[in-house]
C-alpha cells in the first residue's frame, strides 16, 4: 500500500490549509462575472480584479467565442449526444477536432477535461500500446500535476513507475541505459512555475527513443505559433513518441480538454483510444456549447489577432516585473509567486489585497514547503496598465511595511 499514492496522508496535511485559507475568506467567494477577470462578490457587493486566473489570454471574455457557443447550443439543438461517440457522434464535435488538429498538426482528440485526457492516455501508454506492445518503465517527474500523478497506481499494475526529482535529466538518462524502452511524464509548464527542458529531453529521445509524455495546461495559447505550447513550439512539431495532454479551458478559452496523439491521420492511434481511452469511449463530451467556444478560438489562434494577445501578455509580465519582485522575474511564462515567509503574513497580505480589489491565491505548506508561503499570481493579456501598476502599489506597501 501506498507506494505511488497516499489520499488520506494528503487529507491530514492539507485540511488545515483549506480551513484558515476558508477562515480567512479567500476560498469559496460566490460572484457575478463583470468580464475581463473582474468579479462582484454576491455577499457583499465588492468588486474585485481576479489577479490568479489561468485565462491568460483573456479569451473567457471573448465575445465572439462566447457568441459562438451560444450558437452552437441552438443550431444543434443538443447539449450531447446521450451515446458513446464510437456509436454515434454529432459532426460539430468532429468539427471542433479537425479544428485544433490543423491547428497545432497532430491528431487529437477531445474530452471533458485535462484530466480525463490524463486518465485516457496515461493507462494506454502503460500498456505498451505506444511502445510496440511492450510496456515502457514509467518515469514520472515529481512535480507533475496532480492529474498525472493519481494515475500511478492504475498503470503500475501494467508497467513498471518511478518517480524522479523535478527536472532530473541525469536520472532520466541513467534509466535509459539501464531500460530498453522508457516514457517520460512530465508538465511542459508548471502551474507552480517553470518548465520542463525540452531540448535536453528532445535530446533524450533521440538518443534512446524516449517516449515524452507532456502535460501542456499551461503552454497552450501562451506561447508558440499558433499558441501551440511550449513543447510543440519547441519540437517544431509532433512526433510518433510524443503524446500531449492539455486544457482547453485555461488559455485557449474555451472547454475541455485534449490529447494530441502523435502525427496527424494516425488512423490506428485514434482507433485505440476512441477504443480503450476510458473517459473518451463514455457518455461525457465537451458539450456543444463548448465545441462551438472551441472552433472559434481554433480560428482565432490561427489569425493576427492570436499573436497580438500574446504580445499583450508579455507587456504586461513585463509591467509586472518592473514594478513586483517575484521568484519568477524575468520568465516569459505568465506564472509568478511571490515569497512572503509566513502562513499568517500570506493571508494578511491576501486579505488587505482583496480590500484594495485584487483576489490572489495564497498558497502554503503543503503546497509548497513550510515556511516558505506566498501568493501566486498568473498575469493576463486583458489586464489594463493601471489595475497591474495599482495592484503593484498595493502588494509594495503591505511590503514596505510588514517586511
Ligand atoms: C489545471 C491543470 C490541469 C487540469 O486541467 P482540467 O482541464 O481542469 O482537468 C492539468 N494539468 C495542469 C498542469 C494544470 O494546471
Amino acid at each position: 500500500m501506498h507506494q505511488h499514492a497516499n489520499i488520506k496522508k494528503a487529507i491530514q496535511l492539507s485540511n488545515s490549509f483549506w480551513d484558515i485559507t476558508t477562515q480567512a475568506g479567500m476560498a469559496n467567494i460566490v460572484t457575478r462575472n463583470l468580464g475581463d477577470g473582474r468579479h462582484e462578490a454576491v455577499a457583499n457587493g465588492k468588486r474585485f480584479v481576479n489577479m490568479s486566473s489561468y485565462s491568460y489570454l483573456g479569451l473567457d471574455s471573448h465575445p465572439d467565442i462566447l457568441q459562438a457557443a451560444a450558437d452552437a447550443v441552438l443550431n444543434t439543438g443538443s447539449l450531447n449526444t446521450s451515446i458513446s461517440r464510437i456509436r454515434v457522434q454529432f459532426d460539430i464535435l468532429q468539427q471542433a477536432e479537425d479544428a485544433l488538429a490543423e491547428l497545432v498538426d497532430a491528431e487529437t482528440l477531445t474530452v471533458p477535461s485535462c484530466a480525463a485526457a490524463a486518465a485516457a492516455a496515461l493507462p494506454l501508454l502503460a500498456s505498451g500500446a505506444l511502445t510496440e506492445d511492450v510496456p515502457p518503465l514509467m518515469v514520472f517527474d515529481k512535480n507533475a500535476h496532480f492529474c498525472l500523478n493519481m494515475m500511478k497506481p492504475i498503470c503500475a499494475d501494467e508497467a513498471e513507475i518511478h518517480t524522479i526529482r523535478h527536472n532530473d535529466l541525469n536520472a532520466l538518462e541513467d534509466l535509459c541505459k539501464t531500460h530498453a524502452r522508457v516514457a517520460y511524464v512530465a508538465d511542459g509548464v508548471y502551474s507552480t512555475g517553470g518548465m520542463a527542458p525540452v531540448p535536453e529531453l528532445l535530446a533524450l529521445q533521440d538518443k534512446y527513443g524516449l517516449f515524452l509524455f507532456f502535460d501542456e495546461a499551461h503552454g497552450l495559447s501562451t506561447l508558440g505559433r499558433h499558441g501551440r505550447g511550449l513543447v510543440l513550439e519547441t519540437m517544431g512539431g509532433i512526433n510518433e513518441r510524443t503524446l500531449i495532454v492539455t486544457s482547453l479551458n485555461k488559455g485557449f478559452g474555451a472547454s475541455g480538454g485534449a490529447i494530441f496523439l502523435g502525427p496527424r491521420h494516425d488512423a490506428e492511434r485514434r482507433k485505440l483510444a476512441t477504443r480503450f481511452g476510458g473517459p473518451v469511449t463514455w457518455s461525457q463530451r465537451i458539450n456543444t456549447a463548448g465545441l462551438g467556444a472551441i472552433i472559434q478560438s481554433a480560428a482565432i489562434h490561427r489569425s493576427e489577432e492570436l499573436p497580438r494577445l500574446q504580445q499583450r501578455l508579455q507587456d504586461n509580465i513585463r509591467l509586472f516585473d518592473q514594478h513586483v519582485a517575484s521568484d519568477n522575474s524575468g520568465e516569459p511564462l505568465p506564472i509568478r509567486f511571490v515569497s512572503i515567509g509566513s502562513e499568517e503574513n500570506t493571508i494578511f497580505y491576501a486579505k488587505s489585497l482583496l480590500e484594495d480589489g485584487f483576489y490572489t491565491s495564497p498558497i502554503f505548506f503543503p503546497v509548497i514547503a513550510k515556511g516558505r508561503a506566498g501568493l501566486r499570481i498568473m498575469i493576463r493579456a486583458n489586464m489594463s496598465t493601471q489595475e497591474i501598476e495599482r495592484f503593484a502599489a498595493c502588494l509594495n506597501q503591505l511590503r514596505a511595511a510588514h517586511e
